[in-house]
């Protein structure tokens, strides 16, 4: 093809960046890119949003500079843009569609400076006007036993909204993928019915917007907009801990929202009754609907998550070295993310394929901090010894005494020394199901509190499986 490079539109540089990366990136990242002036010196392009724009100018940079100077033959400067007033005009994102009608005479010379996304939509419903990251959506969500009663209520309620739960209140702690849940179901509301009027925010949102208001005398303003929306999302309410006139105000909100049988999610980082004082009329409220917790996912679930996150980068990753990481990093989604992060950068950075021998370079210090490896094998072991009981008595249904208590311990160690999920947990003992591996934990949890000699046994026991005297 021998254009003239001023024939040539985004279009075909879109084209080029597409061939260049996997479709699901494409998709997540460029589809609603669009151009502003495309010439051989300057590619302006418009992104929908400040999280867009941030991630192209992070990751995709140089994927656009490539593909622009193999299509255009020249090497044009990329610059990335929010629409014109992206937080005043509602339409904006959707009102110029096709990518290739650039109009460069109506764009002034000079870049518009970026204007923040609003955190704090207005209720048009439109999807632009959420401060949704894109990704956050059920497709990028990896399932697994502990975030598979969270994930299925969540897509539950995105599907039909109160009718299936409500509230639905998640918690769990931080990098495990509340806002990653509660973003998901907006985008899904928004795809299954855009016009939603939806309202999703922070809990800190809501408290400086409710003192703004407070301040400024504009409370019924504030009470309209948030008590009449039809789907009311609010992360992090454990912000609301110590709050009492914040309380009292969403306490009014929730009861509107909810008699005029309007959805209500909530995340937070506790349970509704260990959120430190709060109302107990609202920790009751947070109870009426489904509360569904979300643990640390377990080895198998980190391996697929960083395959996951390697592919939306663009990279694949050998599965020995997925496996070496997901072992290494056993803390939190977010820490995953940063490892794969720091994986291909160093790689790219040092032009070296991604291999074992650059992870144990990069995570080395990870890896000697890291406690030993415990596996429930383990911790039977250690317990068999000391009861001198057998696997096969751990593993049977026999009731008695004698087995159930050891059983109970090993349940006990394995809750709190691993990340296996309590469901996986029961597995190991005979297939018992994860409310008899809650209840072991409670009832030696609670002997351990009451019994100086046997925590101390059970504090022996750890500090063996800790150091791995056993072998
Ligand atoms: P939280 O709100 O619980 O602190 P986030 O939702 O911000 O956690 O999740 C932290 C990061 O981990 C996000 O980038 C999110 O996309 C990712 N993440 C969390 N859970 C999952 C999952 N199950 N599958 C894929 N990515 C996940
Ligand atoms: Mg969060």
């Amino acid at each position: 093809m021998s254009e003239p490079p001023s024939q040539v539109s985004w279009a075909n540089v879109r084209d080029e960046i597409s061939r260049r990366i996997k479709k699901q990136q494409f998709d997540t990242w460029f589809r609603r890119v669009e151009a502003r002036e495309v010439s051989s010196s300057r590619l302006d392009l418009e992104v929908p949003n400040e999280f867009i724009r941030e991630w192209l100018q992070k990751y995709y940079l140089d994927t656009i500079r490539k593909a622009a100077e193999d299509v255009m033959r020249s090497r044009p400067q990329v610059t990335l843009r929010l629409p014109e007033g992206a937080s005043a005009t509602a339409s904006d994102a959707s009102a110029s569609s096709s990518a290739s009608t650039a109009h460069p005479s109506s764009v002034p010379a000079l870049p518009v400076p970026a204007s923040p996304v609003r955190t704090d939509p207005m209720r048009s419903g439109a999807e632009a006007r959420l401060p949704l990251n894109p990704s956050y959506t059920f497709d990028h969500f990896v399932v697994g036993p502990s975030n598979r009663l969270a994930h299925a209520a969540a897509l539950a309620v995105a599907e039909a909204p109160a009718q299936a739960y409500n509230p639905l209140f998640l918690h769990g702690a931080v990098g495990l993928g509340k806002t990653h849940l509660l973003q998901a179901i907006c985008h899904h509301m928004l795809a299954r019915a855009p016009r939603t009027d939806i309202l999703y925010l922070s809990c800190e949102t809501f408290v400086n917007s409710f003192i703004g208001a407070l301040k400024s005398g504009s409370l019924d303003a504030f009470r309209r907009r948030h008590r009449t929306v039809g789907v009311l999302l609010v992360d992090d309410i454990h912000f609301l801990a110590n709050k009492e006139s914040t309380q009292e105000e969403f306490f009014h909100t929730f009861n509107e929202l909810f008699d005029a049988n309007r959805q209500i999610i909530l995340s937070s980082d506790s349970s509704p009754m260990d959120i430190p004082t709060i109302e107990d009329r609202l920790v009751s409220r947070f109870k009426w609907g489904l509360v569904a917790r979300i643990d640390k996912p377990n080895l198998e679930t980190r391996v697929a998550i960083l395959k996951q996150k390697a592919e939306l980068r663009g990279s694949e990753i050998p599965d020995e070295v997925l496996a070496f990481v997901a072992k290494a990093v056993d803390t939190n989604i977010r820490e995953l993310e940063g490892a794969v992060t720091k994986l291909i950068g160093s790689a790219t950075l040092t032009a070296r394929r991604i291999n074992l021998a650059l992870a144990r370079e990069i995570f080395s210090d990870l890896l000697i901090e890291k406690r030993r490896h415990i596996t429930i094998e383990d911790i039977q072991g250690a317990i068999t010894a000391r009861y001198s009981v057998k696997l096969s008595d751990l593993q049977s249904k026999r009731r008695s005494k004698s087995v159930t208590l050891p059983r109970q311990v090993c349940m006990f160690l394995a809750r709190s020394l691993t990340d296996y999920s309590l469901e996986e947990i029961g597995g190991y003992f005979g297939g018992r199901d994860h409310t008899t591996v809650m209840y072991a934990c409670d009832q030696i949890g609670g002997r351990v509190k009451r019994d100086a000699e046997f925590a101390r046994m059970v504090e022996e026991t750890t500090v063996q499986l800790r150091s791995g005297s056993r072998g």
